[in-house]
């Protein structure tokens, strides 16, 4: 259960944290925000965040975007999740959502001039991990939002308008989950995760210009298959058909985690079994995130415990 937020620059009980329906956010999606995850090192009895500096560096990039004002840091942001998780005291897995919002009442529909502020909240999750055990796909007959209208690199809030659109179809047209294709009719990623096929040993993404998102995800996927699986990664344009002939697909991102794909538009990925390599780089993925690979513990930073009296 949550009990506290971080909220008009204090940490808070989650009651405290209101927003009225006259605000400016809520009125017309401009704002932004991260999505981070801690795991549960039953080992240390810790919680680690991973990657908790790059989501703060896209978040912050995503608000600068956004024109915001305020005077927060990575570090600063770093310390405040840390010390809102340490106050909950959860013996589980997590999710963090940091937010960035103007708090002004509704008014100018515009980005500058606005009282920026950040409210951070997270939830339990459990202390299992559930894996995807893989999705039909279909592609989207939605676009992803484009560069030139509203950029798809950063976490914008109102963007998720058009990953609800894309998602709902998909599920409602009995598909898990939907690839979108960019304006130009190249995959870009799916409702909320990054994507990746395999070709020939090759492990394939679209380029973000593609309009995806920056992901954390993507980068540690394609980190871990070049140094420690020595799989070469390529970003390239991918059209809707080779996705057909793939070998292999899945989708990753801090929500998703890794999700392998099985079929799209109703044509098997590679024999419509999980590939080798995509379990092979989930594996993987799962071990760095809970503290197994001591090479990459630096992208872990533990919660530090109350003091227990
Ligand atoms: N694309 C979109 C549209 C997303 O919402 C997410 C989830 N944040 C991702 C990709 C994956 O990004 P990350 O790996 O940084 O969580």
């Amino acid at each position: 259960m949550t009990k506290f937020a971080y909220f008009n620059r204090a940490i808070r009980p989650i009651e405290e944290a209101q927003i009225s329906i006259m605000n400016l956010t809520f009125n017309y999606g401009i704002g932004c925000f991260g999505g981070l995850r801690g795991y549960w090192d039953p080992k240390q009895e810790e919680i680690n965040v991973f990657r908790i500096r790059d989501h703060y560096r896209r978040f912050l990039n995503s608000a600068k975007m956004l024109m915001a004002t305020f005077d927060y840091t990575v570090d600063s942001l770093t310390d405040i999740t840390l010390e809102l998780l340490s106050r909950e005291d959860w013996q589980e897995n997590c999710y963090i959502r940091p937010l960035a919002y103007k708090a002004n009442s509704m008014g100018g529909v515009q980005l500058h001039d606005q009282e920026d502020v950040v409210a951070i909240f997270a939830r339990p999750v459990g202390k299992e991990i559930q894996r995807n055990g893989g999705l039909k796909v279909g592609t989207s007959s939605w676009r992803r939002v484009d560069d030139t209208a509203i950029p798809a690199r950063g976490k914008l809030i109102g963007s998720y308008v058009n990953s609800a659109f894309i998602k709902s179809e998909a599920k409602l047209n009995g598909f898990d989950e939907a690839i979108v294709l960019s304006q130009d009719g190249h995959v870009s990623e799916g409702s909320i995760a990054n994507f990746f096929m395999v070709r020939d040993g090759v492990l394939i993404t679209p380029p973000i210009y593609a309009n995806a998102l920056e992901g954390i995800t993507r980068r540690t996927v394609s980190e871990l298959a070049q140094t420690e699986l020595g799989l070469k990664v390529v970003e390239r344009d991918i059209d809707r058909t080779e996705l057909y002939i793939a070998d292999e697909a899945f989708f990753c991102g801090t929500g998703m985690q890794m999700a392998p794909i099985l079929s799209v538009d109703h044509r098997l990925i590679g024999n419509g079994q999980i590939g080798a390599i995509t379990q092979e780089i989930s594996d993987l993925y799962f071990q760095v995130v809970t503290g197994q690979v001591s090479q990459y513990q630096h992208w872990l930073t533990p919660v530090p415990q109350l003091e227990r009296v």
